[in-house]
């Protein structure tokens, strides 16, 4: 391969401050909005001009698995914080409380209506589906409550700044070249949060990590998220009653035609007559989601397609006659990738283990593993799953935690993402103020801050030893959960 050697230069230090969050997505923004209110000097750099990563730019706008199936809520923190505000500007949707856990046949079809079942609806151990709580919001209005909440936390932020490199020395990462229209320019920190979700940090910090996945798996799929509206939803939905074969047929000349047949009714309350495609982009090769000339290739033929449906709906689908796209996502949906190899690593035993850890940052419905799930309802998320094992000075927040692609795919959501960036924001700051490395911050500090927040956890004075699998700790659990 051809190279060519890039000079040598002195970089202008734009700011010198305690943590350096890089990444505004849901654990970007959650790490700069706990670390800033945690009382350290924070920085969070984004590369595009909002906040929200995926859950905005990526158009991904649904909250799922706030509770399990019985209806009983585990997340709480930020992603309520954010909820609560949203919902005082009408810009969220959710399932209703008395809803939550219903196996009731006409509660549970009212939501599998909007073809959102995979979200909003979860089978037990006999076969009968239950509502739970999730939520949907308007991802414009999200944006610009979290530009309120990162500023409001104290927090500085510079968009359209995009993190290159890390300044290392010897084995740990100092601070962070990034790059924008003022050209190159240097931050420095005492802890820097990798929330790029890709792990452009660790990799250039030369952290160890996986980036095995099986091209099964949702992780695998790269998305073309687009919305299309001015849908009289009505008359399509008394079309497809009616003619359940024509509907089939026409959606079947649709993929022939290399159109996308299959869509979300839109389901904010303040945005009706709205359909959101999900628009499922294979990868060929697993690290193509890294690959600027695949993800150059996927945009335009993505697009393509969007227009294929577009021109196919309104020209023969009822309902869709005065239909136009109204948003296409700006930022293609990476829906998994690298994942850093952490001091302790989330895999598929920890699902029925029931371990309470000494170092719990988050409890999680785990609702997507059938009969285990039924019998194990909640999964802990330690922090060391934040922490490199490799490299000091760092942390991950987001999606790229160190977990196997076995389990990776159902706990990297938006709502599990903030709380990793929430914890991962509050150790940064308690590692500044310590002078401490982030890998030995205090865990029932951590605990005890996170708690604080509004974090659930378990009650802190019964830790069970890591190897503790009694029935007094499962009793203790269930009680709490
Ligand atoms: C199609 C699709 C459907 C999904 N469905 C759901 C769903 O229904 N519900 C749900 O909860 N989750 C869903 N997810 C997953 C969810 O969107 C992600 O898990 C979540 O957004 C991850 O948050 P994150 O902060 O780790 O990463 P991201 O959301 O990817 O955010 C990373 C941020 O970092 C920025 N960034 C990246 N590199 C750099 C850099 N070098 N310098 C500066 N900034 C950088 C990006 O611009 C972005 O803002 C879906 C994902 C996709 C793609």
């Amino acid at each position: 391969m051809k190279t060519v050697r890039e000079p040598a230069r002195d970089i202008k230090v734009w700011r010198e401050v305690d943590v350096v969050v890089v990444g505004g997505g849901p654990g970007g923004v959650s790490a700069a909005i706990s670390a800033a209110r945690s009382g350290a000097k924070t920085v969070l750099i984004e590369r595009y001009g909002h906040l929200g990563g995926m859950a905005t730019g990526g158009l991904v706008n649904i909250i799922p698995n706030l509770s399990d199936i019985t209806g009983k809520q585990h997340i709480y923190g930020l992603t309520m914080e954010l909820l609560n505000r949203l919902d005082k500007r009408g810009a969220t949707s959710y399932t209703k409380k008395k809803d939550r856990g219903s196996a009731d046949k006409k509660t549970v079809d009212s939501y599998l209506d909007a073809n959102l079942g995979w979200f909003y609806v979860r089978k037990d151990l006999a076969g009968q589906q239950h509502v739970l709580y999730s939520a949907v919001v308007d991802p414009e209005i999200l944006k610009t409550e979290l530009n309120d909440m990162v500023l409001g936390a104290g927090s500085e932020l510079l968009l359209h700044s995009w993190g290159t490199q890390v300044i290392m020395e010897n084995n740990a990462v100092k601070g962070v070249f990034f790059e924008s229209k003022s050209g190159r320019q240097a931050i420095l920190g005492k802890v820097i949060i990798d929330a790029t979700g890709d792990g452009d940090l660790f990799v250039a910090a030369g952290a160890e990590f996986d980036n095995v996945c099986d091209n099964k798996r949702r992780t695998a799929w790269l998305a073309f998220v687009w919305w299309m509206t001015n849908i009289n939803l009505r008359k399509f939905d008394k079309f497809k009653a009616s003619q359940p074969e024509k509907h089939k047929e026409l959606m079947q000349e649709l993929g022939k035609l290399g159109g996308y047949p299959f869509f979300f009714k839109g389901i904010l309350k303040n945005q009706p007559n709205t359909v959101w495609y999900h628009s499922m982009q294979p990868q060929p090769q697993r690290t193509d989601a890294m690959d600027v000339e695949q993800l150059t290739k996927i945009d335009v033929e993505a697009r393509r397609r969007a227009i294929i449906t577009h021109d196919f709906m309104k020209k023969y689908m009822p309902g869709f006659e005065k239909a136009f796209i109204m948003l296409t996502a700006p930022q293609l949906g990476t829906q998994g990738g690298r994942r850093i190899i952490g001091e302790y690593t989330l895999s598929e035993k920890d699902l029925e283990s029931d371990e309470i850890f000494e170092d719990t940052i988050a409890v999680l419905a785990n609702n997507d593993y059938g009969d285990i799930s039924n019998n194990h309802p909640t999964l802990c998320v330690p922090y060391r799953c934040l922490v490199p094992k490799s490299v000091d000075g760092l942390l991950v927040a987001g999606r790229a935690f160190s977990s196997a692609d076995t389990i990776n795919e159902t706990f990297n959501i938006i709502p599990h993402c903030i709380a990793y960036g929430q914890a991962a924001g509050t150790a940064a700051a308690l590692a500044v103020k310590a002078g401490i490395e982030p890998r030995k911050v205090d865990y029932k500090a951590l605990r005890t801050n996170l708690v604080k927040q509004g974090v659930n956890l378990p009650k802190m004075e019964k830790y069970a030893p890591s190897s503790a699998k009694d029935d007094s700790t499962k009793e203790y659990y269930q009680k709490y959960h």
